[in-house]
């Protein structure tokens, strides 16, 4: 192999051929670090980078290859984490001005069972504000840039992760999702993005957006590293009071599965006139793909209430993020204005620390919980959300699994969508479902559009059921073919 190639190389495969004596980790992370060090001043991918550390833990995990000890997937292998986990040590800004020099004091759940492996943390990377957005404008720091196209943002909110993925600055990454934001930017960027059932994966040590929807999940160039990571983040916490209490399957069983017979919902009633002409053409071929060559069984599904999705999801994660945003006021974390009073204390530090999008939801989410119009917004809402998860469980009666795009366009321009919030909130349709019922989805690439830009392909199935996602993901992966995009770095 070529030095060229290396990032280009899934992480299982590098592994393998570590392991073999073809490659060293060392030389994998040089590589790794060589592409930042060169570009991400052109993506931007990274609010910081560790090359020291990375380079520590490369040179462990050769050091016990040499001896013939076991050495785990990750084990030294460069992977790159959204600026929101706690990281014990490190500055978590969650893209805010309000954490700009807050220092974690613990390690995330998650954080923790990666470094059980020994994993290398090669940076944090960029996101919207406390994972507010579609597309890393948000965030307090700066933009991030899609690798395929730098016009164009990589998506959000964990853009930066998706970003890194893409441009081979990272062999896997970690993201949260809330109502797209792993699915979303994987698919403007061209990687693979998994949102595990809610409560597979703990939220202890991960700042909190809206709790009920919020769900860590992994990004990788391919669903069979995406899956390995999430294997290894995942698992009961008794930190989290939503962490499910059971083991996790073995997801690898799905590796390389025939579909034959599966029945894949398509939901008659989902608006797609939202989409562009290419991804509606690009759904409708992989959905031929899927009957032609994978002999499933393609079947019509109705969800009535999914149009009703995004408003619902809109006003019960601002509602939720009114209040988990309550904590940050000046006295208890990151950033304090100077004031002799203590009202206009906790006034000035949240109006100079949060940002425009953040304000915004904290007033809209007050808003909708407040007496007088708590029962026409949120507990409207919560209703809505229980008829979603009632129509979404009948349908998973009669399917194993359901598709649909991941979002009706491909990346956006960077400055397009930045007046009109409700024009980007409308982009969600597809994705928030998945956040308010609690079910697993996956994003992965199916094609590409216009402007060199990746059109991905969503899959949804029912909780617990994420290992389905993994074999009908990985079936599309090996059997989806023409031509990719190509990097703009
Ligand atoms: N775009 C959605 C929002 O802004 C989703 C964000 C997320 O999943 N964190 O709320």
């Amino acid at each position: 192999m070529s030095g060229l190639d290396i990032h280009n190389q899934p992480l299982h495969k590098l592994h393998k051929q570590r392991l073999a004596g073809e490659i060293s980790t060392v030389e994998i992370t040089e590589h790794i670090l060589d592409r930042i060090k060169k570009l991400d001043n052109q993506v931007k991918s990274f609010i910081v980078t560790y090359p020291e550390e990375a380079h520590q833990a490369a040179q462990k995990a050769d050091d016990k290859i040499k001896k013939g000890e076991p050495v785990d997937l990750i084990e030294g292998m460069p992977l790159a984490i959204k600026d929101i986990f706690n990281v014990e040590g490190t500055i978590t800004t969650c893209g805010s001005k309000i954490l700009e020099n807050y220092r974690s004091p613990y390690d995330a759940t998650v954080v923790k069972n990666l470094k059980r492996h020994n994993f290398s943390l090669v940076g944090k990377t960029n996101l919207d504000e406390f994972a507010m957005g579609s597309n890393n404008e948000n965030s307090a720091f700066f933009k991030s840039y899609n690798p395929y196209n730098l016009d164009c943002v990589p998506g959000g909110s964990s853009g930066g992760s998706a970003a890194a993925v893409a441009a081979g600055f990272c062999l896997g990454a970690l993201g949260t999702d809330t109502g797209g934001s792993i699915r979303q930017p994987a698919s403007f960027c061209g990687v693979v993005g998994i949102k595990p059932t809610y409560g597979l994966v703990s939220r202890y040590g991960i700042a909190a957006y809206g709790s009920s929807l919020d769900q860590a999940g992994t990004l990788a160039s391919n669903v069979k590293d995406a899956t390995l990571l999430l294997q290894r983040i995942a698992g009961y916490d008794e930190h989290d009071p939503t962490s499910i209490k059971l083991p996790v399957a073995d997801l690898s069983t799905n590796f390389d599965q025939d579909i034959t017979g599966l029945k894949i919902g398509v939901i008659d009633n989902l608006d797609l006139s939202s989409c562009s002409k290419e991804v509606r053409e690009n759904f409708q071929q992989t959905l031929k793909l899927l009957s032609d060559k994978g002999k499933v069984e393609i079947k019509k599904i109705n969800i009535p209430i999914i149009e009703h999705a995004t408003a619902t999801y809109y006003i019960i994660a601002m509602a939720e993020a009114s209040s988990n945003l309550g904590r940050y006021d000046g006295i208890r974390y990151g950033f304090r204005a100077e004031s002799e009073n203590l009202t206009e204390l906790y006034k000035k530090s949240r109006e100079l620390g949060f940002g425009d999008e953040a304000k915004f939801r904290i007033l809209l989410g007050t808003f909708v919980l407040s007496a007088g119009y708590y029962d026409a917004y949120y507990k409207k809402a919560q209703k809505v959300q229980i008829l979603l998860r009632k129509q979404f469980k009948q349908a998973f009666n009669q399917v194993d699994a359901v598709i649909t795009p991941v979002a009706p366009t491909t990346a956006f321009k960077v400055g397009e969508n930045i007046t009109d919030p409700l024009k980007i909130y409308l982009t969600d349709a597809f994705t928030v479902p998945a956040n308010l019922t609690g079910i697993p989805g996956m994003s992965l690439p199916a094609g590409v559009g216009n402007n060199n830009l990746p059109i991905g392909i969503q899959l949804l199935a029912d909780h617990g059921k994420d290992g389905t996602l993994v074999k009908v993901g990985d079936w599309l992966e090996r059997n989806i073919e023409g031509p990719t995009a190509n990097l703009a770095i």
